[in-house]
């Protein structure tokens, strides 16, 4: 399965993707290189406002407490 296109710029994976925290772990692999990046919170953000969510923002749309 191909990875979300995004990954390159993708603040959450930038920042939490490479994380050894399971949470992030099991997103990234669900929806980054899996099979749920088409229904990614944070790309629509992306095309609505036409620019890029929070880091802190995950793809299921919650927002992460840092
Ligand atoms: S969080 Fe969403 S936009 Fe970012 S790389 Fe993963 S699937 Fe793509």
């Amino acid at each position: 399965m191909a990875d979300c296109e995004l990954l390159d710029k993708c603040g959450f994976f930038k920042k939490y993707g490479a994380s050894h925290a399971p949470a992030c772990q099991g997103l990234a692999a669900q929806y980054c290189r899996g099979p749920k990046k088409d229904q990614c919170k944070r790309k629509e953000y992306r095309k609505k406002h036409d620019a890029p969510p929070p880091d802190n923002m995950l793809p299921g749309g919650a927002l992460l407490k840092e």
